[in-house]
């Protein structure tokens, strides 16, 4: 018996976010007694190292020509192949877009097994707590299946750190694929900025802003801090900025260094998304808004005014330090 974590990859590049569910995987190891291996997909040669520095006892990389890309069914077949030949009791993955969509799929390949979802502590080896309702509710369940099944929120776990142990790395060829679908095309977002989950400074847009045209003021704010840049519901919905831009309950969850909301009212649904951030800072032209509740630092002002003066003086400060 033993644990294994899923490990995330873009582009060859690591997700960090998946770095949480490792050592969520520590805990469980030092409660269950059992050791933790990793898996990953079409690693670049420095996510291999970096993947091999973290403890596990093996990290297996699956291949195949259908594993080039992602697909949930395909890469649900190869973790069930890894996981049944190490005697997974425990699969584990990082609750991003790719582990809500990929774990589900896995657990009902996966005999005896059930799911938890956004564990944010766990308690033994059966027992886990869990956000419900946008965060509302920290439920406690206990798993009696014999596998489980574990999609942890990201913003709960530290970030596993490198130790002195080098994994073994076992190279895993998975023949059989899903038959009745296939990967053609993918179209991504291209942006210079750092990716929305990733990223340490977070400038998130709400309706407040009026018109997609007004979105370059918070661009602005972002590029000056290196920044990514996120959204409300409202504003996705309405088509102004695309869908994975999306903090919330329904989006993505965030918890940067600094998170600076900008004419975002602070529904539960949002806040959901991003309230484990370090320092939350509000601009809302509306001293009641809920997202002052939350916020660090709140400024009651227009944000056509506050948010271009600041872009200003924050560039005129990064002038004078560099020169
Ligand atoms: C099942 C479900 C899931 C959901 N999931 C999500 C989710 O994942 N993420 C999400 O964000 N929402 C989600 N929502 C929607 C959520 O309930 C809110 O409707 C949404 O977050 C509101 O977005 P907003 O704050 O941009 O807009 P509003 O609530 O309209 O707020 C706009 C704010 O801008 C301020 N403002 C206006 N003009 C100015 C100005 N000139 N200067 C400064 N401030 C100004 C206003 O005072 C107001 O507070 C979900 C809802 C449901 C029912």
């Amino acid at each position: 018996m033993s644990i294994l974590v899923i490990a995330e990859t873009r582009n060859g590049e690591l997700k960090k976010a998946s770095l949480s569910a490792v050592t969520c995987a520590r805990i469980l190891a030092e409660k269950t007694g059992l050791n933790y291996n990793i898996l990953t997909f079409e690693p670049s040669d420095k996510t291999k190292e970096e993947l091999s520095q973290l403890g596990g006892e093996k990290l297996f990389v699956a291949k195949g020509e259908h594993l080039k890309n992602y697909t949930a069914e395909n890469y649900a077949i190869a973790v069930s192949e890894v996981a049944k030949k190490i005697d997974a009791k425990y699969i584990l993955a990082t609750a991003t877009t790719f582990g809500k969509d990929l774990l589900p799929r896995l657990v009902v390949k996966i005999p005896n097994s059930a799911m938890v979802s956004e564990v944010i502590e766990v308690i033994d080896g059966e027992t886990f707590k869990r956000l419900m309702y946008a965060g509302d509710i920290i439920a406690t369940l206990k798993i009696k299946s014999e596998k489980k099944v574990l999609s942890v929120r990201g913003t709960a776990f530290d970030k596993a750190g490198k130790v002195d142990k080098k994994s073994e790395i076992v190279e895993e060829e998975i023949k059989e694929s899903y038959p009745r679908k296939r990967f053609i095309e993918l179209e991504e977002t291209k942006s210079e900025r750092p990716e929305l989950t990733e990223a340490s400074i977070v400038v998130s847009v709400g309706r407040g802003i009026k018109d997609p045209e007004n979105i370059k003021i918070a661009e602005e704010l972002a590029d000056v801090l290196g920044a990514a840049i996120g959204a409300s519901r409202a504003v996705v919905d309405a088509g102004w900025l695309p869908n994975d831009f999306q903090v919330g309950q329904t989006g993505k969850t965030v918890a940067p260094q600094l998170y600076i909301a900008i004419g975002i009212s602070g529904a539960i649904q949002h806040v959901a998304g991003m309230k484990d951030s370090k320092v939350i800072v509000a601009i809302n032209k509306d001293s009641e808004a809920p997202i002052f509740q939350i916020a660090d630092i709140g400024l009651v002002a227009d944000l056509f005014q506050a948010v271009p003066e600041l872009t200003q003086k924050l560039k005129k400060l990064k002038q004078e330090s560099a020169g």
